[in-house]
C-alpha cells in the first residue's frame, strides 16, 4: 500500500463505517477521526481525546476490524494520537508496556481480543471491565440501599477526593453489591473518561497474582495496579487465607491511597466479622465508609419488579406485581429469576401472565426461599466435615470422637431447627433430652474456650446454612 494513499483509503473505510453505524454515532465518533499515518501496518489516527479510544476499543472493533483489514491489509494495528494537551502523563517508573500488556489481557473478559495496539502514544488504556447492564439507571433506589448509592454516586463524581475511600460495600449474597460496584465504574468513566477505572473480582485478582509469580513478573502486576485512578475489587473476602495476595493487595492498597486514587470494595461481612485477614488490611477497610446492603422493603421490591419485567419486555398487571412482591421474601436475584421464569413459561406456553401462573411458577422459588433447616441435614453436614461415616454416627459406637460428633449435631439442632430436646435427642443416637441439654453446655463452652474448635464450628455452621439456600 502506498503511504499517499491512507487518507483516500480512509474515506473508503468511512463510507463502509457509515454503514453500519448510526448517523448519529457516526458524526460523533468516526468524523472527527483523522488519519496521519500509515506505514503498511501501523495506522495511526489521531482522536479527539481518550474517551475515543476508550468507545472505539469497547464498542467499535467488532465492525471496524474487518473493514481495516479488508482495506488496509490483513496486518493492520490501529495507534491513537492524542493532542498534546489532552494526553496523559506518562505512567511512572517507565512501565513495561509489553508486560503489563499480559494483565490486561488477562482481564479481558470483553471478548476483544485486541489485534491493534492498545497503547496509545503516552498511555496505556486498561479495559475496565464493565458490564453495561449494571448502571446506576438500572439499580432501584431504596432505603435497603441508599447509603451504598449516594456514596457511589459522589465516589464516581470526584474519585479520590471524598472522605469514602475505601468505599466498603457488604450484604449477604444477590443484594446488590457487583450492581452497585459495577456502577460506580460505568459512572466514573463517563464522567471523567480519561480515568483508568478497573472492575476486578478478588479470585482474579489471586489468579494474576499466582501467574505472575511463577511468571516472575511480580513488579510488572503492582505496576498494573498502580497505574489505576478507580480500583474496584469485589468479593474482598475471597483474599481470606491468602497471605501473599494479601501483601501485594496492601502494597497497591497504600499506593493508591497515597496518590489520591479511589478503592471500591465489597464483601459479604463487614470488615470486622472478616476472618484470616491480616488486621492491617481489616483497619484500611474501616479508613473510609461501610455501607451495607439489606433486603429491599415492599415498595422496592415493587419497582425492581416493574422495572425488571419492563426490561424482559414483558407487560405485568399490576395485581401480578404485588402478588410477587408480597410472596418473594427473598434477596433481588432470586425475584429475578422467579420473574424472568415465569415470563419465560408464559411466553413458552403461550399463556398470559396472570396471577394465576404466577402462583404456579413462585411455588418453586417460594420453596427454595423458605427452606428450613432439618436435623438430617444438620446431621448429614456434621459427618461429611468430619469425615464420619453416617451410619456409624447413627449406630451405639461411643469413640470420643463420634460422641462428640454427636454433640456438635446437637448443638446445632437445637440453634437452628424449632425441634424440641426431645426430638432432637430422639433423631440423634436415641438420647434423652437431659443428653441434648448437656451436650449444648459442653460445645458452647469449648467454643468459647478452644479458638480451633470454634473455628471449626463456625465452618460447620456456615456449611449447614448454605446447604439450604439450594
Ligand atoms: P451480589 O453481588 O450482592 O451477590 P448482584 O449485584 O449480583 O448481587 O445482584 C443480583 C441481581 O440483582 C443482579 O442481577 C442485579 O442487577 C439485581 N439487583 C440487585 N439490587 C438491585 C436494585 N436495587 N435494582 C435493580 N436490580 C438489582
Ligand atoms: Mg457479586
Amino acid at each position: 500500500m502506498v503511504t499517499e494513499s491512507y487518507s483516500s483509503t480512509w474515506q473508503a473505510c468511512l463510507s463502509q463505517i457509515r454503514e453500519q453505524t448510526s448517523a448519529d454515532d457516526f458524526a460523533k465518533w468516526f468524523e472527527p477521526l483523522v488519519p496521519l499515518d500509515f506505514d503498511g501496518t501501523t495506522l495511526q489516527l489521531r482522536v479527539p481525546n481518550e474517551s475515543y479510544v476508550y468507545h472505539i476499543e469497547k464498542n467499535c472493533l467488532q465492525f471496524l476490524r474487518p473493514i481495516l483489514y479488508r482495506l488496509f491489509g490483513m496486518k493492520t494495528r490501529l495507534r491513537y494520537v492524542m493532542p498534546k494537551a489532552q494526553a496523559a502523563t506518562p505512567v511512572s517508573g517507565a512501565a513495561d508496556t509489553t508486560a503489563i500488556g499480559k494483565f490486561i489481557a488477562q482481564t479481558d473478559t470483553a471478548n476483544i481480543k485486541n489485534p491493534f495496539v492498545v497503547p496509545g502514544i503516552r498511555k496505556t488504556i486498561i479495559d475496565p471491565q464493565l458490564n453495561m447492564n449494571y448502571s446506576f439507571d438500572d439499580f432501584i433506589e431504596g432505603e435497603c440501599n441508599r447509603l451504598a448509592r449516594s456514596a457511589g454516586l459522589a465516589v464516581a463524581a470526584a474519585p479520590g477526593t471524598t472522605p469514602f475511600n475505601p468505599l466498603y460495600i457488604y450484604g449477604s449474597s444477590g443484594l446488590g453489591k457487583t450492581h452497585v460496584a459495577q456502577a460506580i465504574g460505568i459512572e466514573t468513566k463517563r464522567r471523567h473518561p480519561q480515568m483508568q477505572v478497573l472492575y476486578v473480582p478478588m479470585n482474579k485478582f489471586q489468579a494474576q497474582y499466582t501467574s505472575a509469580m511463577l511468571n516472575k513478573e511480580f513488579n510488572d502486576f503492582i505496576q498494573f495496579y498502580q497505574m489505576i485512578d478507580l480500583l474496584i475489587i469485589d468479593d474482598i473476602q475471597e483474599i481470606a487465607g491468602k497471605e501473599k495476595t494479601q501483601n501485594a493487595f496492601f502494597t497497591i492498597f497504600n499506593h493508591l491511597q497515597l496518590a489520591g486514587k479511589q478503592l471500591v470494595i465489597t464483601s459479604d461481612k463487614p470488615p470486622v466479622e472478616l476472618k484470616d485477614i491480616e488486621q492491617r488490611l481489616i483497619t484500611r477497610f474501616k479508613w473510609g465508609l461501610s455501607a451495607q446492603l439489606v433486603q429491599p422493603d415492599y415498595e422496592t421490591k415493587v419497582k425492581i419488579i416493574r422495572h425488571k419485567a419492563a426490561r424482559l419486555g414483558a407487560d405485568l398487571s399490576e395485581e401480578v406485581v404485588h402478588y410477587l412482591a408480597e410472596n418473594i421474601d427473598a434477596n433481588v436475584r432470586e425475584i429475578e429469576g422467579a420473574l424472568s421464569s415465569l415470563v419465560a413459561n408464559a411466553a413458552f406456553m403461550n399463556k398470559r401472565i396472570t396471577t394465576a401462573l404466577a402462583k404456579e411458577i413462585l411455588k418453586v422459588y417460594v420453596r427454595i426461599s423458605l427452606k428450613e433447616i432439618t436435623i438430617d441435614d444438620i446431621r448429614a453436614v456434621v459427618c461429611e466435615y468430619l469425615g464420619i461415616d453416617a451410619r456409624i454416627f447413627d449406630s451405639p459406637k461411643r469413640t470420643r470422637e463420634i460422641a462428640q460428633a454427636r454433640q456438635i449435631a446437637m448443638f446445632l439442632s437445637k440453634k437452628h431447627t424449632k425441634a424440641s430436646l426431645t426430638a432432637i435427642g430422639a433423631a440423634i443416637g436415641g438420647k434423652n433430652h437431659a443428653t441434648v441439654l448437656h451436650a449444648c453446655k459442653t460445645i458452647s463452652n469449648l467454643t468459647e474456650t478452644d479458638k480451633a474448635f470454634r473455628a471449626q464450628m463456625e465452618e460447620i455452621e456456615k456449611r449447614v446454612v448454605m446447604k439450604t439456600k439450594g
